[in-house]
């Protein structure tokens, strides 16, 4: 792996500050949506464990304002995996590293920058291009 621990420890920081972003977002969505059902479930699950039980558990919720927020928490998720995994910051195309200010700007980023270029040309038409 390229990556420093120093520079892995940085990302590591950045995912955290990233997840509890998105978890403090569907916190204040669904106070806004009255839902408590939600709040119970965040409230007794820590931030740092049981985070895919916590993701499935909002999509069977199924609440549609705060699916992209799940869909960001499925995204830190994917890459706290490749952190354990020893592959993260390896794109999942070409398989080169990433590198590092890509990796701490987007450090959800599955793929270099020329992959994720030609990945948007050929999905050109979504509006949301993923990481
Ligand atoms: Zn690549």
């Amino acid at each position: 792996m390229a990556l420093t621990q120093e520079q892995l420890s940085r990302i590591t920081k950045e995912l955290k500050r990233v997840y509890e972003g998105l978890l403090e977002d569907i916190r204040n969505e669904q106070d806004a949506s009255g839902n408590t059902q939600i709040a119970e479930l965040l409230g007794r699950v820590p931030a740092d464990s049981g985070d895919i039980s916590v993701a499935d558990a909002l999509v069977d919720l199924n609440v549609e304002l705060i699916d992209r927020h799940v869909q960001g928490l499925r995204d830190v998720e994917a890459a706290r995996q490749r952190l354990a995994e020893g592959n993260f910051g390896i794109c999942a195309d070409c398989e080169t590293n990433i590198g590092f200010e890509r990796m701490l700007a987007y450090p959800t980023a599955r793929r270099c920058l020329p992959c994720q270029e030609t990945r948007e040309k050929m999905f050109a038409h979504k509006a949301t291009p993923r990481l």
